[in-house]
């Protein structure tokens, strides 16, 4: 099972990173659905790395990283890698994030025609595929842990608020969050 950051250790902020991947950032809105729980939170926990925050440079150590969204292009497959990497743990956000989901949805077709669809098909005014400015797509659509090792899932589309603040209750009690207790909380 996953390492508890804060065990052993005397009572400190958990530094935590979060990120969105190929997501609609409905996950994030969910974080911060947790409302005037978020205050009690800020106390025990220390953002670092987020869209939420400004800190826009992931630390070399972090205690919990988060992933929201699946991985789609070769900046989702660097982040996923970096943060893996950088955190203790890895949560995997959402289930874009578990299972591909949504994006995912283009997996059956070769990515030639998703893109024509995209960047032709679809547009009226000065159709064009771009050749620079955006990451590559990558052939196929992966869940997070098809590319890196995850400690915890939390599915949902998007996760209950309450599902975020149990797992992150756990987290900053020094305990690996039950995974049949992540899910009763509905999605
Ligand atoms: Fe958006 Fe749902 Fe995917 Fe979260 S799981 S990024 S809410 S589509």
């Amino acid at each position: 099972s996953a390492q508890a950051p804060t065990s052993g250790s005397p009572p400190r902020k958990v530094t935590i990173a979060t990120a969105w991947l190929d997501g609609c950032s409905g996950c994030h809105m969910s974080f911060l659905d947790m409302d005037e729980r978020l205050i009690a939170l800020a106390d025990c926990i220390d953002m670092v790395y987020s869209p939420l925050v400004d800190s826009k440079t992931l630390p070399d150590q972090v205690d919990v990283g988060i992933l929201e969204g699946s991985i789609s292009n070769e900046e989702d497959l660097h982040k996923a890698r970096e943060f893996r990497q950088r955190c203790t743990l890895l949560v995997s956000l959402g289930d874009c994030a578990v299972n591909g989901n949504v994006p995912a949805m283009r997996n059956p077709f070769k990515l030639d025609a998703v893109i024509e669809r995209a960047y032709r098909d679809n547009v009226e005014v000065n159709p064009q595929i771009p050749t620079e400015g955006v990451p590559r797509l990558l052939p196929v659509v992966q869940p997070i842990h098809g590319v890196v090792k995850v400690d915890i899932f939390v599915p949902g589309c998007p996760p209950r608020a309450d599902a975020i603040h149990y797992v992150l209750s756990e987290l900053i009690a020094g305990r690996t969050p039950d995974p049949s207790q992540v899910t009763r909380f509905g999605a």
